[in-house]
């Protein structure tokens, strides 16, 4: 199964991502956390992408293209895996139909979760992310069980420089010009499924695996 999670930032890709990862046992790609990571190194290409995170611009084509070629031929992701966070442009999204190809396979679906702006910002401002295993966390809708402390791995809870007011605002204008196409694209190959992701996490979830079993007994 190859399944890429589409839709606006905070619109709860990797929360969901995460939780049908586990069920379906195939790895999680979350190119912002592979990213977010590099941003950390003291490396030329650290501070480049680190520079373009801030700003919640986009980073080059090329660099993510080669980053998720790489990633995607790794042995773990033979059975298949989840997409989240990438593609992000046309050129991203034909670069990695030609990688899939050359490796004989093909998307199974693209969830693309639909949720109005209002929420979009609502769900960010108050986003939290832990800073050693990457879980993300609501402080009104998923708080964690003990302030600041992740529940899983117990590492400390952290609010993303991107995660604020102005550069949210970049990162929706961002998504609207360059990564909205791609619904158009999707749709046209038969992959794009819609979700209304305004719902209960819970119930987006349910949605989506009845969507998954339904594509993978080949009923669409
Ligand atoms: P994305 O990966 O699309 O940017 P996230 O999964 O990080 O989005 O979710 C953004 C924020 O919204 C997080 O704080 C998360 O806990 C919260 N969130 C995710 N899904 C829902 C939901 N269905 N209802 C309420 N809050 C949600
Ligand atoms: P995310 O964690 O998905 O919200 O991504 C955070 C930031 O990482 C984005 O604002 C971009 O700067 C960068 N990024 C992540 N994925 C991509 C991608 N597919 N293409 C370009 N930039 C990306």
């Amino acid at each position: 199964m190859i399944v890429i999670f589409f839709g606006p930032p905070g619109a709860g890709k990797g929360t969901q991502a995460s939780r049908i990862s586990e069920v379906l046992e195939v790895p999680q790609i979350a190119t912002g956390d592979i990213f977010r990571g590099k941003s950390k190194e003291n490396s030329q290409l650290g501070r480049k992408v680190k520079g373009f995170m801030e700003k919640g611009q986009l980073i080059p084509d090329e660099i993510v293209n080669e980053v998720v070629r790489e990633r995607i031929s790794k042995r773990d992701c033979k059975k298949g895996f989840i997409l989240d966070g990438y593609p992000r442009t046309i050129d991203q999204a034909i670069y990695l139909d030609k990688a899939l190809k050359d490796m004989g396979k093909e998307i199974t679906a693209v969830i693309y979760l639909e949720v109005n702006e209002d929420e979009i910002v609502k769900r960010l401002s108050y986003r939290r992310t832990c800073n050693k295993c990457g879980a993300i966390y609501h402080l009104i809708f998923n708080p964690p069980r003990v302030s600041k402390v992740c529940d899983r791995c117990g590492g400390k809870l952290y609010q993303r420089k991107d995660d604020r007011e102005e550069v949210i605002r970049e990162r929706i204008g961002v998504y609207k010009e360059k990564t909205e196409p791609l619904l158009r694209f999707y749709h046209e190959r038969g992959k794009l499924f819609k979700v209304n992701g305004n719902r209960e996490i819970d119930d987006v979830a349910k949605e989506i695996m009845d969507i998954l079993e339904t594509v993978k007994k080949g009923d669409v």
